[in-house]
C-alpha cells in the first residue's frame, strides 16, 4: 500500500514537472457563467487544463510563468458557430472550382485557420466544404497546423439543383448526377445514406441548405428545397450518431420545415416571421444570425463583375436584411448562437459580428455568452469548454477593452491561448 502511494505521487510529481505551469493576471476576467466581470484574478494553468481561479494576482512560483493581463479584459476563447474554413471570398472565386486541386485548398485553408485563431476564436463549426476540412481539423489536432477546434460538416446536404448542389451552374456534360456521396439526395433513403456517409468520412456535424441561397448559381435565393420526410430522416438519422444539425435557410416555409422535423440551428434566417419566431421557441431551435456575411454579400454585390449575374440581386436583396432580423429575434426571445459564415467574407473579421449583434440591441454580455456557454452546450462539450472554470481546457483569449463599454473591442484580440499554448500575446 504505502509503495502504491510512493509511485502515486512520484507519477503525479513527474507529470506536474513535466506541464508547463502559467499564472495569468486578469486587470477584469469575465465569468460567463455567472454573466458578471471580475476584477485582478489570477488564472492558473497547468498543461492544457485551467487548474484554479484565485482572487487578487497570485505570484507566480519559481519554474512558473507569469503572464501580465492586467491591462486587459480576459474570457473564454470564442466558438464560431458557422465558418467555412477552405476558401475565401474573390472576383474569380467561382472558376476556382475548376482550378484548385484538394492539396491547394488544404494549403489555403491553413492560412484561413491561423487567421481565425488569431482573431480569438478557438473553436469553429465548419458547415460545408468538400471534405477538406475534416482533414484541417485533424491536422489542427496533430498540432500540425495553428488553428481552431473544428466541428466539421464535411460537406453539405442539398437536393437536386439546391443550394448546395456542387454541380450548380455547370455546363449540361459536367453536371452529372450527384447522389448521396456527394451530398445530394432526393427521398428519405437517400438523405440516411448522405448522412451515414458523412459520419463515416469523420463529419461531427450535418450541415443542410433547407431554402435557396445567395451565392449559388440558381435563381431563388429563398424557396423551399426538402420535403419534410427527407429533412425527418436527416434529423432521426443525424440524432443517431450524435451529430448536431444546421439548416441554412433564408425563407419561411423551408425554415418551418425544418424546425418542425427538428434541425437544431437555423442559418441566417433571414425572412422569418413571427410565426417562425414562435416556433423556434417551441422546438428549443437556436438561430446563428451571420449579419456580417449578410452586410458583405450586399457590398460586394455593388462592384461591378464581382459575383456572376444571377447571384447580384439576391446579394442586393437577401443581404441588408439580416440584422434587421436578428433584432426581432432576439426581441422576441429566440435563442441565439454566435455565427458569421466567414469565408463568405474575410476570414479573421469574425469579432464584427458582435458590434453588429449589439447594434441591434443584444447587451453585449449577452453576445459573449452567445459564442461561448451557447455553442458549447450545443456541441455537447461545455464539460471541457465555454468558460474558465476549473478542470476545463485553457481557451483563454484577452482583449485591451471591458466589452461591456465598448464591444468593437472584440474586433482585435490581443492575447490568444489555446489548450495551455500561447499563440499571440501583444
Ligand atoms: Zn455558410
Amino acid at each position: 500500500m504505502k509503495k502504491l502511494l510512493q509511485v502515486l505521487i512520484l507519477g503525479f510529481l513527474s507529470t506536474s514537472l513535466c506541464a508547463q505551469t502559467s499564472y495569468l493576471h486578469c486587470g477584469k476576467l469575465i465569468d460567463v457563467e455567472k454573466s458578471k466581470i471580475l476584477n485582478e484574478m489570477t488564472i492558473i494553468v497547468e498543461g492544457d487544463k485551467i487548474q484554479s481561479i484565485e482572487n487578487g494576482y497570485v505570484e507566480a512560483p519559481e519554474g512558473a510563468q507569469a503572464i501580465d493581463l492586467k491591462s486587459k479584459t480576459v474570457m473564454p476563447g470564442l466558438f464560431d458557430m458557422h465558418v467555412h474554413l477552405e476558401s475565401e471570398t474573390s472576383k474569380d472565386g467561382y472558376i476556382k472550382r475548376f482550378t484548385l486541386n484538394d492539396a491547394d485548398i488544404a494549403f489555403q485553408s491553413t492560412v484561413y485557420a491561423k487567421k481565425t485563431l488569431m482573431a480569438g476564436f478557438t473553436s469553429v463549426r465548419d458547415l460545408g466544404g468538400s471534405g477538406v476540412n475534416s482533414s484541417l481539423r485533424d491536422a489542427i489536432n496533430k498540432g500540425f497546423v495553428d488553428g481552431p477546434t473544428i466541428y466539421s460538416a464535411g460537406k453539405s446536404i442539398a437536393t437536386t439543383g439546391g443550394h448546395a448542389d456542387p454541380t450548380n451552374g455547370y455546363k449540361d456534360d459536367l453536371m452529372g448526377n450527384p447522389g448521396p456521396a456527394e451530398g445530394v439526395v432526393n427521398s428519405p433513403e437517400e438523405a440516411r445514406k448522405a448522412v451515414r456517409q458523412r459520419y463515416k468520412n469523420g463529419a461531427d456535424v450535418i450541415k443542410i441548405t433547407a431554402t435557396g441561397g445567395v451565392l449559388s448559381m440558381a435563381k431563388s435565393g429563398q424557396n423551399p428545397q426538402f420535403f419534410e420526410d427527407e429533412l425527418k430522416a436527416i434529423v432521426e438519422t443525424a440524432n443517431d450518431y450524435g451529430m448536431l444539425t444546421a439548416a441554412h435557410a433564408h425563407g419561411d416555409e423551408g425554415m418551418q420545415r425544418a424546425i418542425r422535423a427538428g434541425i437544431k440551428t437555423i442559418e441566417h434566417g433571414t425572412l422569418m416571421s413571427e410565426e417562425t419566431m414562435k416556433l423556434m421557441k417551441e422546438y428549443d431551435t437556436y438561430y446563428v444570425p451571420t449579419i456580417t456575411a449578410g452586410k458583405s454579400v450586399a457590398e460586394l454585390a455593388e462592384i461591378e463583375g464581382y459575383y456572376p449575374e444571377v447571384v447580384v440581386p439576391k446579394a442586393k436583396a437577401i443581404g441588408p436584411k439580416i440584422q434587421d432580423t436578428f433584432s426581432k429575434a432576439y426581441k422576441y426571445g429566440v435563442n441565439i448562437a454566435f455565427g458569421t459564415d466567414a469565408g463568405v467574407f474575410i476570414h479573421g473579421d469574425n469579432g464584427k459580428e458582435f458590434g453588429y449583434m449589439v447594434e441591434a440591441g443584444m447587451k453585449p454580455m449577452e453576445s459573449i455568452i452567445s459564442a461561448t456557454v451557447t455553442p458549447a452546450k450545443l456541441l455537447n462539450v461545455y464539460d471541457q469548454y465555454g468558460s474558465i472554470s476549473q478542470g476545463k481546457i485553457a481557451d483563454i483569449i484577452a482583449v485591451s477593452e471591458d466589452p461591456t463599454e465598448n464591444i468593437r473591442t472584440m474586433e482585435s484580440v490581443d492575447f490568444v491561448m489555446k489548450k495551455g499554448k500561447i499563440f499571440k500575446n501583444q
